[in-house]
């Protein structure tokens, strides 16, 4: 599940270099060359019909020893260091504000921002993007005045992906069946083209041609309560260091 693994030229690894002590301890850091021996990369296509991912495999590759990041075994320390970074990254307030405003003018185009219901939906969705956005600027702020505040990245990250999922849920449900890339050849029999190439080319027949990959991309977004560590293990980390 490495991302864009099949464009990358270098890669960061964990590696078991030692089984002695606690399973934390024993692991370093290492640079490794895709190129290098023994390295293969295998595409994933995801819900969306792209491949964003890959499987990544080593068979007896050797490293150089120059390639190592920092000290022997110590890698799970950096690793947490850069984790929270992309816990933090992930919560991505900058796209959620603009994703929100877009999922106003789709729900007012189709019609359904006058339902109350439907507003509702966008209002709390607004209400927890401000709050996230203050949550944010908190952490920077701390950062900036040399505390760590990187212990709550993992609330960043549950709070960030959540908004994620509901804002592609909530322009799919506004934009109906125009959320769907048209692609007239797939009704030919034994059509096998590439849905994602196909998808930004054309929209349903009435719709909005931006729309037409609104389907592809809930789809693809349900990878973010997953990616960066789970929800479900973020909930632990934060009831363990925030909560305590
Ligand atoms: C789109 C995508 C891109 C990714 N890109 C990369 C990448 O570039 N590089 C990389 O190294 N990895 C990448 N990953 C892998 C990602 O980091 C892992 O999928 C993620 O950390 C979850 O680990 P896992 O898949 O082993 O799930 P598991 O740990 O096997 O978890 C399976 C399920 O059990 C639950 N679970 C596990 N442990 C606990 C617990 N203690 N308490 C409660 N529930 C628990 C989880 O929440 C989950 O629902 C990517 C994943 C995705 C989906």
């Amino acid at each position: 599940w490495t991302t864009l693994g099949q464009y990358g030229e270098w890669m960061f690894n964990l590696v078991r270099t030692s089984s002695e002590g606690k399973p934390q301890t024993g692991i370093s850091f290492l640079l490794i060359d895709m190129k290098s021996p023994g390295v293969s990369v295998r595409p994933i296509k995801l819900l969306d019909g792209d491949c964003e991912v890959n499987d990544v495999f080593f068979d007896n590759v050797e490293v150089p020893a120059e390639n190592l990041i920092g000290e022997e075994n110590k890698g799970w320390t950096y690793a947490k260091h850069l984790l929270s970074h992309e816990r933090t990254n992930i919560a991505d307030v900058n796209r959620a504000k603009r994703e929100l405003e877009r999922l106003k003018r789709i729900a007012r185009a189709e019609g359904v921002y006058d339902d109350l219901r439907f507003r509702d939906q966008i209002a709390l969705l607004e209400v927890d993007i401000v709050a996230l956005e203050m949550l944010v600027l908190r952490v920077l702020s701390a950062e900036k005045s040399g505390r760590n505040a990187l212990d709550i990245a993992g609330l960043l990250k549950i709070k960030g992906s959540e908004i994620q999922q509901r804002y592609t849920e909530l322009m799919m449900l506004a934009a109906g069946p125009y959320s769907l890339p048209y692609i007239h050849e797939a009704m030919d029999a034994g059509w096998q083209g590439d849905q994602a190439a196909a998808a930004g080319l054309q929209g349903f027949p009435g719709g909005d041609v931006a729309n037409a990959t609104l389907a592809p991309t809930y789809f693809n977004y349900r990878k973010t309560t997953i990616y960066g560590g789970s929800n479900e293990v973020q909930r632990n980390i934060v009831a363990q260091t925030v909560l305590g």
